[in-house]
């Protein structure tokens, strides 16, 4: 139903969930983020002992108490996903919400950290097909959503380049899809695709460092954070990382700014 994501090089779980707040007068059944550890905090050093990698939290009432949980656990980080879900498959339960992890192929995969964490706008149309495959490839599925087929597919397709993975997964996708997508070996990116459910991209202003950059299936999610829009288009890749964005056609072939503009809005 929503999306929200951000790379920075500060806390963006506030940037996140206020986003979903935003989002929220749409209606949803669940919400949830997962953030990468990984990225290094301006000004603060990586904490020893928290992990480094993906964690998420989940839940089916209100945004506001996503928020708490969040809190609770002190949970900051400078790269994240963040979704608001209306169930297409899969009834509406925690276990279905988003983001969706990939642990990797194996019985013993959901005792590993998580590779992949995933948040999807849409249906996929060929989600059975795809998940008879890779249950075969021996990976393990925790939710019944069309949605979860996408994060092990990227897994099953990844050798060190987030982009090419997606494009790659996405070239396998029939139907409706707007997605960004974490990787537990990339700290600081977040790649999104979009074929049949909108999504933009929100730069953010270069105060004293690299511009943050964001993904919102709305620029009304990012309207705290920045009014500098590009209006991705049908079929289109985004690569994002602190500082820095691309735009890759379908083909794999980069963007000019030229064919996406960057818009201010309102
Ligand atoms: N089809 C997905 C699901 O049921 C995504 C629904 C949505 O767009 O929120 O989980």
């Amino acid at each position: 139903c929503g999306i929200v994501a951000a790379v920075a090089s500060t806390d963006v779980v506030g940037v996140l969930v206020q986003g979903l707040q935003r989002l929220e007068y749409r209606g949803y059944d669940s919400c949830g983020l997962a953030v990468h550890r990984g990225a290094p905090l301006s000004g603060e050093p990586l904490g020893a002992a928290a992990p480094r990698g993906l964690v998420r939290a989940r839940s089916t009432a209100r945004v506001a108490e996503l928020m708490g949980q969040v809190r609770a656990e002190g949970l900051r980080a400078a790269t994240g996903i963040a979704h608001t879900r209306w169930a297409t498959h899969g009834a509406p339960a925690v276990h279905n919400a988003h983001p969706h992890f990939s642990h990797g192929p194996g019985a013993d995969a959901a005792g590993r950290a998580p590779r992949v964490a995933l948040v999807h706008n849409g249906i996929i149309e060929n989600h059975e097909a795809l998940r008879a495959e890779l249950q075969a490839r021996g990976y393990v599925f925790e939710s019944q959503t069309d949605t979860e087929v996408i994060a092990h597919l990227i897994d099953s397709l990844y050798d060190g380049d987030l982009l090419e993975a997606v494009r790659a997964a996405t070239a396998r996708l029939h139907g409706a899809y707007a997605i960004a997508v974490l990787h537990h070996d990339e700290p600081q990116r977040v790649v999104g695709a979009r074929a049949g459910s909108p999504l933009v991209l929100g730069i953010g202003a270069e105060a004293d460092g690299p511009a943050a950059h964001y993904l919102a299936s709305d620029a009304l999610a990012l309207a705290d954070v920045t009014n500098r829009i590009v209006f991705l288009a049908e079929g289109d890749l985004v690569d994002v990382s602190l500082g820095r964005y691309r735009i890759v056609g379908a083909d794999g072939r980069a963007l000019d700014a030229a064919a996406r503009p960057v818009k201010t809005v309102q």
